[in-house]
């Protein structure tokens, strides 16, 4: 049986991947790797997001975590939305300057993460907020204010280390998650000590955490940790008015949960040799057979997920904060706090696919009924594979199909086009309804978030992808390159 781990695709992107001819004319025009983007699903990502918020009538702002994408026509398309409603939070100077030229104004702006000066100077002169993330930084904000006669700029405290129970073999401790990022709550008195010494330079607007989990009772904790940070701040004379939850709402992957347990429970018997390996070479995923038990954990993106995205943040507002007994969201609206959240990989969730040309076919090795594909593209055009997300690809036929192609399932493993034994597209063998054949295209959807991008080189010259978005227009598409995409029809109408 076929071990498929097949994608879960959302009508846009189906009827996109339906268009073959289409997306076979772009890739003979443009050459693979291509990306493509459908601008218009990150806005209705927003609002499915924005809808969470009516639910629980809270107010706030959406900010999108530009990290996730370089693409031009996702951030315009969102700067087209309501700019009290959808914002965006940039992790470095460019993407500072491709959120400004992009449409965004300062007052719609987060500036996150560790900053240089020159990225720091940039956003307290157009006005963004300043997620400040350590006591120094603080420091260096108020000299560059003070040293450029800047106005007082937005700041909101990023905050770590918070502490969670964890049942253990001697009953539950508290486990502080180490994080490089955010200042760690019990030194968070001094920050608030720095602030009111600063006051003339910033103004402390809110409290944040971004934490690396899909756990959602740690997340709460936090979300309540920072509340009652709050509270303090207020006690001392400040006055913030938001919490930001960070991002990781994650995306469901894979359409079956059903095949996601059948995969991850065949790598465990895999990695103790009762079946065949499952993976080139016998990777494990970092799992291992330690004398007939499997150890370690796999370093796997849950793939599968019931709740994810709007979901994830509906769950987490929900759930009763573990001191004060009460929903998350109603802490909130009793202390009439706004909510931020800066939501990457779940914004762009079926906003885009990278396509790749079949190169060649051969057989694998001994195994007569495996396959090596190799792809006009590298692992570093599409990185599902380092993010640890399974997924198999689309294949879209080139024209009729073949009388051969009768011949049902076959297991492939996908290479890219670098001379590099490590340059696999798929550690594992990925199952596919028929052997591709060159020429045909291989659809890996669902790739906007951190996949298309994030780890693209220039290594021995191969082309980097370029990226296109496209619009439904009527029974057909229109496309355009990624850098030409403005929210706007060609007669000058808005797509908003
Ligand atoms: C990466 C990052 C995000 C986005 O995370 P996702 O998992 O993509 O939602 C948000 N905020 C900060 C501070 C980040 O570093």
């Amino acid at each position: 049986m076929p071990l498929y781990l097949r994608p879960r695709i959302d009508p846009p992107l189906a009827s996109l991947l339906r268009a073959q001819t289409f997306l076979h004319s772009l890739v003979d025009a443009l050459g693979s790797p291509l990306n493509v983007l459908l601008p218009e699903v990150v806005a209705e990502n927003a609002a499915r997001f924005r809808a969470v918020y009516r639910r629980h009538h809270l107010s706030g702002r959406v900010y999108f975590a530009h990290k996730a994408n370089r693409s031009s026509a996702l951030v315009r398309r969102l700067a087209a939305e309501d700019g009290a409603a959808v914002g965006v939070d940039v992790a470095s100077l460019e993407e500072l300057r491709h959120a400004l030229g992009s449409g965004f104004t300062g007052d719609r702006i987060m500036a996150t993460g560790p900053k240089d000066p020159e990225f720091l100077w940039l956003a307290a002169r157009v006005g963004a907020t300043v997620n400040l993330d350590s006591p120094g930084e603080l420091e260096q904000l108020a000299g560059l204010v003070r040293g450029h006669g800047l106005g007082r700029v937005a700041v909101l405290v990023r905050l770590s280390g918070f502490e969670s129970a964890a049942q253990g073999g001697t009953g539950t401790r508290l486990l502080a998650r180490r994080s490089r990022f955010g200042t760690p709550v019990r030194e968070a008195g001094a920050l608030l000590s720095a602030l009111e010494r600063h006051a003339d330079a910033v103004e402390l607007t809110g409290v944040a955490y971004h934490l690396d989990t899909t756990g959602v009772e740690e997340k709460a904790r936090a979300l309540e940790q920072c509340v009652l940070f709050m509270d303090e701040c207020r006690a001392r004379g400040l006055a913030p008015r938001a919490v930001d939850i960070g991002g990781g709402f994650g995306v469901g992957y894979l359409a079956d949960a059903g095949e996601w347990e059948r995969w991850t429970t065949a790598l465990s018997e895999a990695v103790l040799g009762v079946r065949p390996p499952l993976t080139w070479r016998g990777h494990g995923y970092g799992l291992r057979n330690e004398g007939g038990t499997v150890r370690g954990t796999a370093a796997l993106y849950p793939a599968h997920r019931p709740t994810a995205g709007p979901g994830y943040l509906d769950e987490l507002l929900s759930l009763p904060a573990p001191v004060l007994g009460r929903p998350a969201a109603t802490l909130l609206l009793e202390h009439l706090h706004d909510l931020y959240i800066e939501p990457g990989r779940a914004l762009v969730d079926q906003s885009g696919l990278s396509l790749a040309r079949v190169l060649d076919v051969r057989p694998a090795g001994e195994d007569p009924g495996q396959y090596l594909v190799r792809l006009g593209m590298n692992a570093g055009d599409m990185s599902l594979e380092e993010h640890g997300v399974l997924m198999d690809p689309v294949l879209l036929a080139r024209g009729e199909p073949a009388a051969n192609d009768e011949e049902g399932p076959v297991g492939v493993y996908l290479t890219g086009n670098l001379c590099l034994e490590a340059d696999l597209i798929t550690r594992r063998l990925v199952h596919l309804p028929r052997l591709p054949r060159a020429g045909d295209l291989l659809a890996f959807a669902n790739t906007a978030g951190y996949a298309m991008d994030f780890h693209a080189h220039h290594a021995q010259r191969q082309p980097l992808a370029r990226t296109v978005a496209v619009e439904r227009e009527g029974d057909s598409w229109r496309w355009c390159p990624d850098e030409d995409y403005w929210p706007i029809t060609p007669s000058g109408g808005t797509t908003a």
